[in-house]
This record gives structure tokens, sequence and C-alpha cells, in this order.
């Protein structure tokens, strides 16, 4: 049996730095990860040179069913306070688009980083070391794993969400709150791509590879960057972003001409080649093959001289509203955040600690707030660990 004043499960980015925390305050910490290592989704993040957070960070760039209760952590731990760490640690990084900091070299970088302040601060971390029940008793918990009993004072879930499972998502957090008490708000793969049905897969799936920037809309969100067009729906960063907003049943409205006033400059084409084909025209502002497509399923072609000013106003509303019904999402297996999670209403804003149960906090990934692409999950995991770190 070991006895530590606060156990942490889930070794990933929120796990780790509520150890680091905890340890500074002289705390006997122990990080429980099942799988064979610390920090996985760490490695694999970024293209493997993880996006540790954004330059702009706001409230605004989470979804959660209170969009208050981030608002402490955010504030209290910054993404100037994690620049800081990382600059503290000789760790080069740059930006690569709208704020988001990725490392010059390898996400490796962020791993050795935390665990290198784990070691400073005297936590043990124990990987291939799983948690199979929790129960609370007289002066703390009491957990069952593959190694034996484990006994603490405080426990900290940070089991992360369920997105791809291979990389050692569980249910288990969700469980453990269940069984708590606590209620959780329904999960759902986010920042994942969109799934086409049938029908829009005759019509799109020979575009795969095609790719442009748009604005794309779904109920009062949208956002502002690449879509791909692959081999079963649609992907890239506008549409990861959507995905976190989309509910089966709701329709995408999509501008495909989001940089250029279409209708001056198709009239401005009109009176200089009035011999040209809609198509063809359309095919120097668009990818050609979308601009073909797009004609073909809906738009029709005729020269240009054969349009009447409102049939070109009228298609260039369509190209700037274009409908699409996608049928489901690639789910869990390529998702990057689960959406959803252990409701806030029961937890603490400033330190996460269980409102039922003292001693139990849910930091990171498992609580219902996920960020939106661009490095603002990993922003909630160091916020979140670092606020319960103060006091577990
Ligand atoms: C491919 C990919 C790329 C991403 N890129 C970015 C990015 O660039 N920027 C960004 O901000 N976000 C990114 N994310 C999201 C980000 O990785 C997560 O939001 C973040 O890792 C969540 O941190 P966490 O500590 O809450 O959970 P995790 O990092 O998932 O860690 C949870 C840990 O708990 C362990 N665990 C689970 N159950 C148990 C148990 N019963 N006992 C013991 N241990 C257990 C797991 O093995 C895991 O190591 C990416 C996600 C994916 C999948």
């Amino acid at each position: 049996m070991i006895r530590h004043d606060v156990v942490i499960l889930g070794g990933g980015a929120a796990g780790l730095m509520c150890a680091i925390e905890a340890g500074k305050r002289g705390r006997r910490v122990l990080v429980v990860e099942r799988s064979e290592k610390v920090g996985k989704k760490i490695l694999i993040s970024g293209g493997g040179r993880c996006n540790f957070t954004n330059l702009r960070v706001t409230p605004e760039n989470f979804l959660s069913a209170n969009p208050h209760f981030c608002k402490s952590a955010l504030a209290r731990y910054s993404q100037a306070d994690f620049i800081a760490l990382v600059e503290r640690h000789g760790i080069a990084y740059h930006e690569k688009e709208l704020g988001q900091l990725f490392c010059d070299q390898s996400a490796k970088l962020i791993v050795k980083m935390l665990v290198d302040e784990c070691r400073t601060t005297g936590v043990r971390i124990e990987t291939d070391c799983a948690v199979s029940a929790a129960e609370r008793n007289t002066g703390g918990f009491s957990l069952q794993s593959n190694r034996g009993e484990i006994r603490a004072t405080s426990l900290v879930v940070a089991t992360g969400g369920l997105s791809v499972p291979k990389m050692g998502a569980t249910a288990f957090g969700y469980e453990l709150a269940r069984q708590f008490g606590h209620s959780i708000e329904p999960t759902r793969a986010g920042l994942v791509p969109l799934t086409f049905g049938p029908d829009d897969l005759v019509r799109y799936r020979d575009l795969s590879g095609v790719s442009l920037p748009v604005l794309i809309h779904c109920k009062r969100q949208s956002f502002a960057n690449a879509m791909l067009f692959t081999h079963r729906g649609i992907s890239g960063p506008a549409v990861l972003q959507i995905s976190s907003y989309w509910s089966p049943g709701d329709e995408l409205s999509i501008n495909f001409l989001p940089l250029t006033d279409p209708s001056e400059w198709l009239k401005a084409r009109q009176s200089s080649r009035p011999e040209s084909e809609l198509k063809t025209v359309l095919g120097e502002f668009l990818p050609k093959r979308l601009a073909q497509r797009l004609c073909d399923i809906d738009l029709g072609s005729r020269l240009l001289r054969q349009y009447a000013t409102r049939e070109l106003v009228a298609v260039c509303e369509r190209l700037q509203a274009w409908p699409m019904n996608p049928a489901g999402t690639e789910g869990y297996r390529t998702a990057e955040v689960t959406v959803g999670g252990v409701s806030t209403d029961e937890l603490s804003s400033s330190t996460m600690e269980s409102k039922k149960v003292p001693g139990l906090y849910f930091i990171g990934e498992v609580v219902d707030v996920t960020g939106h692409l661009g490095g603002f999950n990993f922003q909630w995991a160091w916020s979140s660990g670092w606020a319960a770190g103060q006091v577990a």
C-alpha cells in the first residue's frame, strides 16, 4: 500500500501541470498513468510540434454549458505564464498563424520540460499503472490499481477525453465522476472531419484533395480558414472548428469566396470577356475542379453575356452561402477533442474541486470545457491543472 497527499489520475498535460504545482507546495504527489509513458497526446499534437498555447486566449475560444466557468483559471494561469515556463526551459517556438504557438523542434521538448519540473519538485510518476476503482474513506481516497492499493488525501482526475482511443483514452474519468454523484454533459467528438451521406459522396468525392479558404457557418458560429475535400467528406481547420458546434441534422453554410466581392468581379468579367463561360471565369477565383463541379451540381454555366445582372448576383449569393448537410463525423478515432464532460455546475471554477466531494478534483479535457483549434485545449489543461495544483 502506498500513501500520498495527492494522487493524480492521468499523466497528460493537465495531470503533469497539476503535479508540478502541488509538488512545489511540498505535497507528496503521485501521478498514475496507465500507458507506458506520460504525455503521449502532447507528443502527437500539432503534427509533432505541439501547438502548446495561443497568443490570444479569450473565454470565447471555449465551448461549455457554462461559458463563464473557464474565466477564472485562464486568468490566473494565462498563456503568458506558460510561455514564460517554455522560455525558462530554453525551448524555441514560433507563431504559425492566428496566434498559434508551436515548438520549432519537437513536442518531445514540452514533455521533457514537464517531466523535468516534476523531478525538481519531487513528484513521483508511475507508468503502466491502471486504476480500476476508487472510493472515499476516512482521511481521503483508496484506489485499486494493477500495482495494488494506492491511498491519498486528494484525488485529481485528469484522465482526458475519449478521442483517439489507441493513445490510451478511456471513459474512466466520467465513470468516476458519476460514481461520486457528478453529472456529465453529453459527450461527442469535436475538432473532427465531417462525412458525407451517399448523395453528397457521389457529388463531391472526386474533389478529394481540393483545398481553399472559406468562411463556414453553423448556427450562430462561423470560422474563416482553409477547407479540404477528402474522399469521405470535408476537413481542414475551418471544418474542424465548426465540427465542435455541429450536431446531426444541422446544415452548414459555406462561403467559397470570403476574400473577394464576387458580384463586382463577375460584372467586370462580363464586360471584359462576355464570350467566356461562367465555369471558366469562376475557375479564376476557385480551384478549377470545384468551380466546374459547383456549376454541374447547381449553378449551370452559360456565356457571361447571357446573364442578367440579377442572375449574376444570385450566382454570387449561392457561392457565398453554399449549403452542405454532413451525415456525421469521423468520430473519436480521429477527433482532437471530446466536447462535453464533467459538468462545471458541481465544480469550483477557481480550484476545480468538487462541490460534492471535498478533496476530489477534475481538470483538463475530462471537464466540460472544450477549446477551439489553435492551442486552446492545451491552455485549458495548463490553466485548470495549475488551479487545482494550488490547493490539492
Ligand atoms: C492528434 C491530436 C492532436 C492535438 N493537437 C493539439 C494541439 O496542437 N494543441 C492543443 O491545444 N490541443 C491539441 N490536442 C488536444 C489535446 O491533446 C488535449 O486536449 C489535451 O491533451 C488534454 O489534456 P489532458 O491532460 O486533459 O488529457 P490527456 O492528454 O488525454 O491525458 C490523459 C491521460 O490519462 C491517462 N488515463 C486515462 N485513463 C486512465 C486510468 N484509468 N488510469 C490511469 N491513467 C489513465 C491517459 O493514458 C492519458 O495519458 C490534440 C489532440 C489530438 C488527439
